[in-house]
């Protein structure tokens, strides 16, 4: 079972995001284990402050280390295994993508560190951490939107949390492709109808037009996915097909 720990200010915006859909389901399949802690808790300071002026002045408050750096700590000593990733959620980490996803989902225990306000102490940064994750190129007010972002795209990846298995392996970027585009019934949507090929029952022609709208959606959109990747000599053949059938 994979163990995540969440060290934030506000718990409870994680109870929505955490207590519903697949986050919910994949907890009571004991597929992972939850555990959302204020790290105001760990605070040695009378007033159980967390944060304090920088030094050198400027604007904001930056998180204080000995509130973070115990919090972890506890959480570590508690942990069964000994290997944890440490996740701060930061405008200037790692710019989050499915690869990173796919790396995390084999860990067996994760820690993130929701920051808030200006940013946090930069020793925090240097000692404690050891993955510095960015969701995007903006700035949020806290980290706690980010660790959602990550712990969905993480947990749906565990073993059995999906329903069938296929279901993760050909989304988007799983493959290095865009997913093709999906249709359900009717077949004939107010004269909108679906491509006949879906219709034919023949599975060999649906999964090569699959195939095919995959490597079209991506070159439409995405180009830049197709460039890093290896294709084979067959999507070789059906991107050529593709570019051919757009001109
Ligand atoms: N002053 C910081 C800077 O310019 O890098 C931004 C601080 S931001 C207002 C407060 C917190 O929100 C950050 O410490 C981080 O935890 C979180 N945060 C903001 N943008 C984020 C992003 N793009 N990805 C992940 N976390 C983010």
């Amino acid at each position: 079972m994979m163990h995540i720990d969440i060290l934030t200010l506000f718990p409870e915006m994680f109870t929505g995001v955490l207590g519903h859909s697949i986050l919910h389901k994949a907890a009571e399949k004991s597929a992972v284990h939850y555990n959302v802690v204020n790290f105001r808790e760990f605070s040695d300071n009378k007033h159980s402050s967390v944060d304090d002026y920088p030094y050198g002045g400027g604007a904001g408050m930056v998180l204080m280390p000995q509130p973070i750096f115990d919090g972890v700590a506890a959480l570590k000593e508690r942990a069964d295994s000994k290997n944890q990733r440490v996740i701060l959620l930061c405008p200037q980490g790692t710019r989050y993508d499915q690869r990173k996803a796919e790396e995390l989902a084999k860990e067996e225990h994760l820690i993130f560190i929701c920051g808030h306000y200006e940013g946090y102490d930069e020793r925090i940064r240097k000692h404690v951490v050891t993955d510095e994750i960015s969701i995007g190129d903006y700035v949020l007010t806290g980290g706690e939107l980010g660790a959602m972002v990550v712990i969905d795209s993480v947990v749906r990846l565990l073993p059995e949390v999906l329903g069938n298995e296929e279901s993760h392996q050909k989304d988007s970027f799983s493959t290095g492709l865009l997913e093709h585009p999906h249709y359900t019934r009717p077949a004939d949507f107010r004269g909108m109808k679906v491509p006949e090929v879906l219709l034919s029952g023949n599975h060999k022609m649906i999964e090569e037009w699959r195939n095919k709208e995959a490597l079209r959606r991506t070159l439409e959109r995405r180009p830049d996915l197709l460039e890093k990747m290896e294709l084979t000599p067959q999507q070789e053949k059906w991107l050529r097909e593709v570019e051919k059938e757009d001109n």
